[in-house]
């Protein structure tokens, strides 16, 4: 069984200390030895040490985890979280994998990896345009294996096959089923079945001897040098206390992308300001961390288009509104163990037509029946904030009683978050009352009052005359009335580092930076949603790591 070593970490970060180095210095003191790499090993830098480390424990780092220990390596995990699973845990499980794989033959698909290349390199469907071919290829030649390499460690799904979705001309969707321990899972949805991929993972990886460190943060990658040499280890934060960890074969990063990271997601599309929220949140971050850890030792970006394809739902129409995370299939319950920090569930919106959507200032901006790319631009549009020229501001679902009723709603706390819904007699008592963390303007009544008028005319009429909402339905006019949060949501990240397809990071010179890879939504240049891209690369990883020891 790979075993990974350990000292007792306050005896070794003494015993650094006591040799000069000054308190807080860390990983880029170590970097700044160059080649005195040697001598800052003998002052026992290090506090642990295994084959491959990696930096979280959701769904590409346990994939990685459990191939690196497939092939003999030992392995840390480092999790910022109190628990494994990052998104996975509370994902729908819906996994994007085929290539010919025992369930596409029990279904009677006929697939291949072939297929499953041309599927992905697509010119005419925007998530695979903007491919990198090369990573696609390896992909595609990676596909079948990695389900069967799911069903060896115990993953179960359920007997379907769906499809074809994305790009994927054949049925490749398959669906894992949910964990039966409850206390093991985030969200017992009945629909939140993710949990059984990421617990059997973990299950597998631990069984191996993988030592699992939660509540360890990544804070940076010690590399032999600033922008070059091998990648040595990492060092995080736990309880306030420097963690030195040594990598002998490997450090991955799945730290699972860059939307909860308001300056770095900016970087691909500068309409993300703070005021949009992210699906898994407030659960797991995807942090952005692995990828500025890695560019600070030299690593590239690649594939940034992929961000801005608008195909898919990396950008997404809240389904439950008036709370703070209303992702279209993930409802906080009061049942989850997180529940402290989600506050509310929100009201499930069964029909757009029982309310209207105004911006920040109390204006429509859109039809509100639409979720396309064009609804969410009009959303991020310019709301009329001399200070605040990026972003569109909070969005709000304005109803009324008539609207509660029809839909079946009780608007009251836990179904709402206070800071996230309000309500009053009047629409101008109302616009007065929305005060919110991301309003940064103050609605004015008289122009909600106006909108609200304009759109009831247009009910009246039959026909909405500034949007093209088809046929507006129900006229806004019986207090009390409500204002409720419906900011869209961010969900996935479509780029990030560079890699080969061998799952290595590459620099900004284009070389492999030594001892270094990354794999799941942190990884750039292929725009597939989800689980199963993560889970192919996190495999190649690990068993790179294991067998190659990340020499270029
Ligand atoms: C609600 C929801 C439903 C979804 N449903 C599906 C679905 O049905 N099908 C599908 O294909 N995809 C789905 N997805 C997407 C899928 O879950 C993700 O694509 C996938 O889990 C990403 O894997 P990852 O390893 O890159 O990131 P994650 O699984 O998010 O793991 C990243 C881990 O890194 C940790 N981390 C971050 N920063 C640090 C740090 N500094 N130090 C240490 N650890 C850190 C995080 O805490 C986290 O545990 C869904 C996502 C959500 C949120």
């Amino acid at each position: 069984m790979p075993k990974s070593t350990r000292k007792d970490a306050s005896v070794s970060r003494r015993a650094f200390l006591r040799k000069g180095a000054t308190a807080g210095v860390g990983a880029t003191a170590l970097a700044g030895l160059g080649g005195r790499t040697q001598e800052a090993e003998a002052q026992n830098f290090w506090d642990m040490s295994a084959d491959l480390v990696t930096i979280g424990a959701g769904t590409a780092g346990l994939a990685a985890a459990v191939s690196a220990l497939d092939h003999g390596a030992s392995v840390i995990m480092v999790e910022e979280n109190t628990d494994i699973g990052g998104h996975g845990l509370c994902s729908g499980g819906n996994v994007h994998l085929g290539g010919g794989t025992s369930n596409q033959k029990k279904h009677g698909v006929e697939d291949s990896a072939d297929q499953v290349f041309i599927d992905w390199i697509r010119h005419d469907h925007m998530q695979s345009r903007y491919s990198d071919r090369d990573l696609v290829r390896a992909f595609a030649d990676e596909n079948a294996a990695t389900y069967e390499f799911l069903i060896e460690n115990g993953v179960k799904f359920q007997d379907h096959l769906v499809g074809p979705t994305q790009a994927s001309r054949v049925r490749r969707q398959q669906r894992t089923i949910q964990w039966p321990v409850a206390s093991e899972r985030v969200t017992h949805h009945p629909t939140r079945v993710g949990s059984g991929l990421v617990r059997a993972l973990e299950k597998s990886a631990r069984a191996q001897g993988a030592e699992v460190l939660l509540r360890h943060k990544m804070t940076s990658i010690v590399r032999e040098s600033p922008s070059s040499g091998r990648v040595l280890g990492i060092t995080a934060t736990h309880d306030g206390r420097t963690v030195n960890i040594r990598a002998n074969k490997g450090v991955l990063v799945a730290t699972g992308g860059s939307t909860s990271n308001v300056t770095l997601r900016r970087t691909f599309d500068p309409r993300l300001t703070e005021e949009y929220q992210v699906a898994g949140e407030p659960w797991s971050r995807q942090s952005g961390d692995g990828e500025l850890a890695a560019m600070a030792v030299g690593a590239s970006l690649w594939g940034t288009a992929n961000q801005t394809c608008e195909q898919g739902i990396a950008i997404s129409k809240t389904r439950h509104i008036g709370c703070q995370w209303g992702y279209s299939s993930l409802i906080w319950q009061t049942d989850s163990r997180i529940f402290d920090l989600a506050r509310a569930s929100g009201l499930t919106v069964i029909d757009w037509q029982d309310l209207i959507l105004v911006n920040q200032t109390g204006r429509r901006f859109w039809n509100e029946v639409d979720a396309r790319y064009d609804f969410f631009a009009a959303a991020m549009a310019w709301s009329g904030d001399e200070n605040k020229l990026n972003g569109g501001g909070p969005i709000w679902a304005i109803f009324d009683q008539d609207a509660v009723e029809r839909e079946e709603w009780d608007p009251r706390p836990p179904n709402v978050d206070p800071d996230y819904f309000f309500q009053a007699d009047t629409l101008a008592e109302l616009a007065a009352a929305i005060k919110n963390p991301y309003q940064t303007l103050s609605m004015s009544g008289a122009t909600l009052e106006e909108t609200v008028a304009r759109y009831n005319s247009f009910v009246d009429l039959g026909e909405d005359e500034d949007f093209d909402k088809p046929t507006p339905r129900y006229k806004i006019e019986r207090p009390p009335f409500y204002a409720a949060w419906s900011t869209p949501i961010l969900h996935d990240s479509l780029t990030g580092l560079r890699t080969n397809t061998k799952a290595q990071v590459i620099d900004m010179r284009g070389q492999v930076i030594p001892g270094l890879y990354c794999a799941g939504e942190s990884q750039g240049g292929f725009a597939q949603h989800g689980l199963g891209r993560c889970l192919v690369f996190g495999r190649i990883a690990g068993r790179d790591a294991a067998v190659n020891g990340g020499i270029a």
